[in-house]
C-alpha cells in the first residue's frame, strides 16, 4: 500500500510534533518559510550574543509533552530555569510571584528544542506556502519563494490562525471558527548592557502602559556571560503600535524602561535590536484542539487552538496526530 503524502506547513513545535507522530505512517514534508525550525520558540544571535526573543520558558505539565521532552531533558537539551519571576508595577514596586510549576528552557537558546526534535524529519526551509491548488487528496502547494515538488494527499497548516485562514480553502463553518481566533502582537527589544549594572530581579512580569516583561537572558542555563536583557512590550500597546516606525517603537520602549529602572540609563554597550511579532500570543483560542476536514483532506493545529503556551501547541498537534492516524488506519 502506498503511504499518503502529507505536507505540514510550519516547523514550530506544533508542526514538528505532528510530523514526528506521522512520519512512520506517511511520507511527510514540513515546509518552513524561515531559515530554521522553532517558530516562536526563537533565539536571535547578534555579535556573539544570543537572546530568546519569543517564548521565554515553558512548563511540562502534560504527560504526553513530558514523554516527548524527557530524552531532551536527559541529554541536557532542556534544563530548568530556577530563578524566581517577580512582578513589577509601573511605580517600581517589586514582589516575588509564587511559582506553580517549574520553568524550563532549551539550552543554549530556546530554538534548540524544536531543532533537536526535528532531526529525523524532512524539512524544506525558506519555502513560504501561499495557496493550495488542485483538488481533494491531490493538493499542490504554491510558494512565493522556494518550490515544492509533487502533490499531497493531505495538507496541514500550523501557521498562526490568521495566516492559516488565508491559506487553506476550508469549509465556511471552519473559516468562521478561525475568524473568531484572536492573536495579539508583541514587540521584543534586545539590549546588551554594561556588565556592572545590577537589576533587582532576574525576570519580571510588568504591569505598565507600555512594557509587559523584562528578563535577564543570562540567568538562563547555558547562556553567555554578560548583561543581556529581553524586554517585551505588552500586547495591547504592541497591537496599537504595530505599524509605527520601528525606530519610534524602540525609542518609546527604551524611554519607558529607563524611567522604570533608572539603573539602565546610559548602560547600553551595543545597538538595540527590535523584533516585531505580528501574531505572538493567543487572546481568544479556537476552543477545540484542531480543525480537521475529512472531506477535503485539510487540517490545522497550533497553540491558537487551545491557549497561549508552548504546551498548547504540543497538545493541539498531538490530538490532531491521534485523529489523523485513526483516519489512516480505517481508510
Ligand atoms: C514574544 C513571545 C513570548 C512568548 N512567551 C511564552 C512563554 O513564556 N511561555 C510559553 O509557554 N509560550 C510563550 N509564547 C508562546 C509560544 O511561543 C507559542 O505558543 C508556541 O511557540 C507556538 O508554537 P506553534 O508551533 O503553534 O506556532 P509557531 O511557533 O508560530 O510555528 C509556526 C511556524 O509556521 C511558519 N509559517 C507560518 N506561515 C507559513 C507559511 N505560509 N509557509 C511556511 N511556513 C510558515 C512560521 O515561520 C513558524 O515557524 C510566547 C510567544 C511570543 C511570540
Amino acid at each position: 500500500m502506498t503511504r499518503p503524502r502529507i505536507a505540514i506547513i510550519g516547523a514550530g513545535l506544533a508542526g514538528v510534533t505532528l510530523a514526528r507522530r506521522l512520519d512512520q505512517h506517511a511520507e511527510v514534508l514540513v515546509l518552513e518559510k524561515s531559515r530554521g525550525t522553532g517558530g516562536r520558540m526563537a533565539t536571535r544571535h547578534k555579535d556573539g550574543v544570543s537572546f530568546d526573543h519569543g517564548a521565554q520558558y515553558f512548563t511540562i505539565r502534560d504527560a504526553g509533552f513530558h514523554a516527548l521532552v524527557e530524552p531532551a531533558l536527559e541529554e541536557g537539551v532542556i534544563e530548568t530555569w530556577s530563578t524566581p519571576v517577580h512582578h513589577l508595577t509601573a511605580t517600581g514596586a517589586l514582589e516575588q510571584r509564587e511559582d506553580r510549576s517549574p520553568r524550563f528552557v532549551a539550552v543554549p537558546g530556546m530554538s534548540r528544542l524544536v531543532k533537536w526534535l526535528a532531526r529525523p524529519l524532512k524539512v524544506q526551509f525558506e519555502t513560504r506556502a501561499i495557496a493550495l491548488e488542485g483538488k481533494v487528496g491531490d493538493w499542490k502547494l504554491d510558494c512565493d519563494h522556494g518550490s515544492v515538488e509533487g502533490r499531497f494527499d493531505w495538507v496541514v497548516s500550523t501557521a498562526p490562525a490568521p495566516q492559516t485562514a488565508s491559506l487553506l480553502p476550508l469549509d465556511p463553518a471552519d473559516q468562521e471558527a478561525l475568524e473568531g481566533v484572536r492573536m495579539n502582537g508583541c514587540f521584543t527589544l534586545m539590549l546588551q548592557m554594561k556588565p556592572d549594572i545590577d537589576l533587582p530581579f532576574a525576570a519580571a512580569q510588568v504591569s505598565h502602559p507600555i512594557l509587559g516583561w523584562i528578563a535577564h537572558n543570562n540567568t538562563k542555563p547555558g547562556r553567555e556571560t554578560g548583561n543581556h536583557l529581553v524586554v517585551h512590550a505588552n500586547n495591547r500597546w504592541s497591537d496599537a503600535n504595530l505599524e509605527e516606525p520601528p525606530e519610534q517603537v524602540q525609542a518609546r520602549m527604551i524611554g519607558a524602561l529607563e524611567a522604570l529602572l533608572p539603573v539602565v540609563r546610559n548602560a547600553l554597550i551595543a545597538s538595540p535590536v527590535l523584533h516585531r511579532w505580528r501574531y505572538a500570543n493567543v487572546e481568544t483560542p479556537l476552543g477545540k484542539p484542531f480543525l480537521l476536514d475529512m472531506d477535503r483532506h485539510l487540517a490545522a493545529c497550533g497553540d491558537w487552538c487551545l491557549g497561549n503556551r508552548v504546551e498548547a501547541a504540543f497538545q493541539s498537534a498531538n490530538a490532531l496526530a491521534d485523529a489523523l492516524l485513526l483516519q489512516m488506519e480505517t481508510a
